[in-house]
């Protein structure tokens, strides 16, 4: 049986010239592109070809992971996109060079919209940054699994410096926290709100 890799770009951009390399690979390695939550995945290939094609993937591109901070999705946001209410690009570059990848207890994913359109679906993610007139609102906790829900609330009109200590504090807190299997809303279930009596 076949097998495929999930690509994840800087928080699920990729440049012209990744690309190109990119489709170099499916070409010699696969047989096609499936868009997928996680990044973007080079399905058909052989199980001994796998290492080889992750060895030869361009600078800025790697496989995803299964469990850990695995989805880091950010829209264009503001100044790219007319209904932008805040830059996304500042906070989802700090996220992804602090943690993208980093082990964790189960699947974290992480979205960051420029408006509360959510064009990256930021209220299913673990941790949803959403750009509102007054800065960014904090959502922790949704999910699509077999209970879908969207996340609870945990701050309103965040500075990018207050998010980017959040996303740090939150992050942190289910590296250090989270039981196997266990997703970030479970912890805040069971422990509570980390960022309760923290000045951001
Ligand atoms: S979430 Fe808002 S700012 Fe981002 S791409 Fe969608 S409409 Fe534009």
């Amino acid at each position: 049986m076949k097998t495929s890799v999930i690509l994840h770009g800087l928080h699920n951009e990729f440049s012209i010239e990744q690309m190109k390399s990119c489709i170099a690979l499916a070409e010699k390695y696969g047989e096609s592109f499936r868009h997928v939550v996680t990044g973007i995945q080079i399905t058909g290939i052989e199980k001994e070809d796998k290492e080889l094609l992750i060895a030869e993937l361009p600078d800025g591109v790697v496989p995803v992971i299964h469990r850990g901070v695995n989805s880091l999705i950010a829209c264009v946001g503001k100044g790219h996109c007319k209904n932008g209410q805040m830059d996304t690009s500042e906070l989802a570059d700090y996220i992804e060079q602090h943690h993208y990848g980093r082990k964790t207890s189960h699947k974290c994913k992480i979205g960051v919209s420029g408006c509360g359109r959510n064009c990256p679906d930021s209220m299913v993610k673990d941790i949803a940054f959403i750009g509102t007139s007054q800065g960014f609102m904090l959502a922790v906790g949704g999910n699509t699994g077999m209970r879908p829900e969207a996340g609870t609330i945990l701050a309103r009109n965040l500075t990018i410096n207050q998010s980017k200590k959040a996303a740090d504090i939150l992050i942190n807190w289910y590296a250090e926290n989270g039981e196997p299997r266990e997703r970030m809303g479970k912890l805040l279930l069971r422990l509570g709100n980390p960022l309760e009596d923290i000045e951001l």
